[in-house]
């Protein structure tokens, strides 16, 4: 049996779907809970940003895929107006029809707290080259070693007077991770995200990390080339983000 309106989609799901909706929507957290996966429900529960005080939710669609999965859109409404698109992903288990993944879409990357300025003051050139548009690597002009993490001095050759020389923002990918876990609060709503460790032909194939965009569905693998793209932070209080995209 399919339901109508969603034809390639097994009536009891289109239902099930709906019905989670619904109590996500009134806040009936046992109903909600007993649609998750059950190795899954601390990292569900920490997935998707919800609007404030939900007062509806709509069924947008479901449609088969990836593999033996089946995607939904269900768009949730708040109290003022403000409103949340979910996507679920759903599996069948025992007969019975569970969330195996869930976030916010559309994509957006995660602003974490980690990502700011040292205390000590070392990488504020490199931070200050990014809200420039720049990508600024610490290079030693006495021996031309390019230093990454940044320190007080060449580890190569003990000169004092480092440079910050801004470097062509492109690179390769030398590893990756998607994550799944929201560790930090303010990754919630952003999940999953792919960080990607770059390494930078430009100066001297030292790496830098940051978080790749349109991460979700990207087929990433060890040596892809990328470019960087400067974020500006959502506070103006703090600096700028260093992105990378698939080039
Ligand atoms: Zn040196």
């Amino acid at each position: 049996m399919t339901d109508t309106r969603f034809p390639d989609v097994p009536t009891d799901l289109a239902e099930g779907v709906e019905r989670h909706g619904r109590a996500v929507a009134a806040g009936e957290n046992d109903v909600v809970l007993a649609d998750f996966r059950r190795d899954r429900i601390g990292q569900l529960l920490a997935s998707a940003r919800p609007p404030d005080r939900m007062n509806a939710s709509e069924l947008l669609s479901i449609e088969p895929g990836p593999d033996e999965l089946y995607t939904a859109h269900i768009r949730y409404t708040g109290a003022g107006g403000d409103q949340a698109v979910f996507r679920s992903r759903w599996i069948e288990i025992d007969g019975t029809w569970l969330v195996t993944q869930v976030r916010n879409v559309p994509d957006t990357p995660p602003v974490t707290p980690f990502a700011e300025p040292s205390e000590d003051g070392l990488d504020t050139p490199h931070w200050e080259g990014l809200a420039a548009g720049e990508l600024r690597i610490q290079h030693c002009p006495a021996c031309d070693e390019w230093i990454w993490s940044p320190r007080p001095i060449c580890p190569a050759c003990h000169h004092g007077e480092l440079e910050w020389p801004s470097v062509e923002p492109v690179g390769t990918i030398y590893g990756w991770t998607r994550t799944w876990q929201a560790f930090h609060p303010s990754v919630t709503g952003h999940l999953p995200y792919v960080v990607v460790a770059v390494e930078l032909p430009a100066a001297g194939n030292r790496r830098v990390v940051g978080v790749l965009l349109d991460g979700d569905g990207a087929d990433v693998h060890v040596g892809l080339h990328v470019k960087a793209e400067f974020d500006s932070a959502p506070d103006p209080a703090t600096p700028p983000l260093l992105r990378w995209r698939l080039s």
